[in-house]
């Protein structure tokens, strides 16, 4: 490629509206540009490097055993609600309506579609297992698009489902993706650990997601440092370091405080001059439109993924204030479990068992009660683990103290289980004729994210430091002066013959200075800069310069197109997997 004759667009200012390294860079180097919010297109320069990530992916995939398939982008509402999904996927499902008043809608996702190919066409359990995948667009209205790519409203994904005839055949099916996964982050240079996930309450038993550790990645993760228990926060289970509210204390009597205009655990903490540990605080929520009371001891959180889990809800949110009287007879902050107003459903987490002499609202407006005592005072009927983990709690596995990190999420796998074939209707004859649904299980990468990801693990003041497998061009070629013949023959000898070994390579042959051309490689992350100058013509040398850290190689220039093969070929052994 000759830069002379190509699109490059680099920009010396950051974009206004970006908050993260990797969006900043994405606009300034011209990988990408902002049609609209959440709506990023490809420019030349990110479009070659997005074409190696989805290579490598296709490469892996089809490595695993995988088999590509290109099903619609546009899929009819009729399966969605086969599914049951159509409602429940909510406003972040794009919905378009044809010309004949027909629903379609831009799929976010393709489980429906993939299970209706293999309904199309898979009738016997000699067709399995099955795992296809496709590398295309979807579309999710996200409510606030942000951090450029990373969370957008058109992306492109690598997507893959699973058919096995049982379980044991899902569980081989399973770990082929995730060992291809971990070749796949490898490849493209990222260092992404699979996390123990949420499975969701429809029926799946198993999900990983594979996280990039980062400071700007909106997933939290749990782990033990001492056994390499990794969880996302909404999955993490743990145990609670401090036990010291199980005390010998006698029960007191119950009684009504007055605590006008004190509302939070902070401020009630105070109040009553105890620690937050003494509350036990009562939540009320809506679960598919019926109201729950959540408790939970004063200085921990819930976590609204298991409770959603562990209730098997579509939709929970927390109660309006309407509700809460409703249920309660009190205004907002004074719930309690005892004399609750409306019999409803009360779900404990296990943290408050043993609190004696709990602190609690008294479902009276502006009153707490005192001395209240599980069992004594109130029934819990139903206890679960709906307590979000922490740094500082005690790792289930080992004992060891657990920490809290921040991670990108870049790929997905996941046990579905028999929810699709089955609202589906898909079956297969089985070895003795009878007729049984595949189990699925389903796998995703972002690719868009995937690249965002690597920026934000790889760059430096210059700009992106590309790994070599999906850099733009492996290296490129900067003549000193454009103008100067002699240097140019030289540039150009080396640029043709080393095309015709291959190479990935470029001509910066720009009529712009030297400067501003090496400090646009460097921006665009160019692994290798190919430096013909003064030197070639009167000590016969070029220069390999190294974006990663500035180290250059003087070459003979009779030898330079042997060299950079062999430098890029060394390159290379870094990443493979
Ligand atoms: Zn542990």
């Amino acid at each position: 490629m000759r830069f002379s004759k190509y699109l490059i667009f680099t920009l010396r200012e950051d974009p206004k509206d970006a908050e993260v390294i990797s969006h900043k860079l994405m606009i300034r180097a011209g990988l990408v540009y902002k049609e609209e919010s959440g709506l990023y297109g490809y420019l030349p320069i990110g479009f070659r490097v997005y074409n190696k990530v989805v290579n490598i992916i296709r490469e892996e995939m089809n490595r695993a055993g995988a088999i590509e398939v290109l099903p619609t982008i546009l899929t009819p509402a009729s399966l969605w609600i086969e599914s049951g999904r159509y409602d429940i996927m909510g406003k972040e499902m794009i919905r378009i309506k044809d010309r004949k008043d027909n629903w379609l809608v831009l799929g976010p996702t393709h489980e429906e579609a993939f299970t209706d190919i293999v309904r199309r066409t898979v009738s016997s359990y000699k067709q399995l297992p099955l795992t296809l995948y496709q590398i295309a667009k979807k579309f999710r209205d996200e409510i606030r698009p942000r951090f450029g790519v990373m969370r957008c409203r058109e992306f492109t994904m690598k997507d893959a489902y699973s058919f096995d005839i049982d379980e044991k055949g899902l569980d081989e099916s399973y770990n082929k993706m995730r060992e291809a996964y971990i070749r796949i982050f490898k490849r493209v240079g990222l260092n992404a650990l699979p996390v123990e996930a949420d499975v969701g309450s429809m029926g799946g038993t198993r999900s990983e997601e594979f996280m990039v550790f980062s400071s700007v990645g909106e997933a939290t993760i749990i782990h033990c440092p001492t056994c390499n228990y990794y969880a996302n926060v909404e999955r993490a289970e743990s145990i609670l370091k401090d036990d010291d509210v199980v005390e010998n204390e006698t029960m007191g009597e119950l009684k009504e405080v007055d605590t006008p205009n004190v509302f939070t655990i902070e401020d009630l903490t105070k109040f009553f001059n105890t620690s937050p540990k003494k509350f036990i605080k009562t939540i009320i929520y809506m679960a598919d439109g019926k109201p729950v009371a959540v408790l939970i001891r004063g200085d921990l959180d819930i976590n609204e993924v298991k409770l959603k889990n562990y209730l098997g809800a579509a939709e929970l949110e927390l109660a309006t204030p309407e509700i809460i009287e409703e249920v309660t007879g009190a205004k907002v902050g004074f719930a309690g479990p005892v004399g609750l107003k409306k019999e409803i459903r009360v779900i404990g987490d296990f943290s408050i068992k043993n609190i004696k002499n709990a602190i609690t609202g008294a479902n009276k407006t502006d009153k707490h009660i005192i001395n209240v005592n599980i069992n004594r005072d109130f029934e819990v009927k139903e206890f679960a683990d709906i307590r979000t983990a922490k740094a500082g709690d005690i790792c289930k596995n080992c004992g060891g103290s657990l920490e809290e990190t921040k991670g990108i999420e870049v790929g997905h796998i996941f046990k579905l289980g028999y929810k699709y074939t089955e609202s589906m209707n898909v079956t297969v004859l089985d070895k003795s004729g009878n007729r049984i649904h595949p189990i699925m299980g389903c796998y995703g990468i972002g690719v868009d994210r995937t690249i965002a990801a690597v920026i934000e693990t790889s760059n430096d003041e210059k700009g992106i430091i590309w790994p070599i497998t999906i850099a733009p061009f492996e290296c490129v070629i900067v003549p000193i002066a454009t103008k100067d013949e002699k240097i140019m023959e030289i540039s150009n000898k080396i640029y043709e013959e080393l095309l015709s070994k291959n190479v990935d390579v470029a001509i910066d042959d720009r009529d712009e200075t030297v400067g501003v051309r090496m400090n646009d490689l460097d921006l665009m992350g160019i692994p290798f800069k190919i430096i013909v100058g003064k030197k070639a013509i009167n000590e016969n040398k070029i220069e390999v310069k190294r974006r990663d850290n500035g180290q250059t190689y003087e070459i003979p220039v009779s030898e330079a197109v042997d060299e950079i093969i062999s430098i890029i070929k060394e390159e290379y052994k870094k990443y493979e997997a």
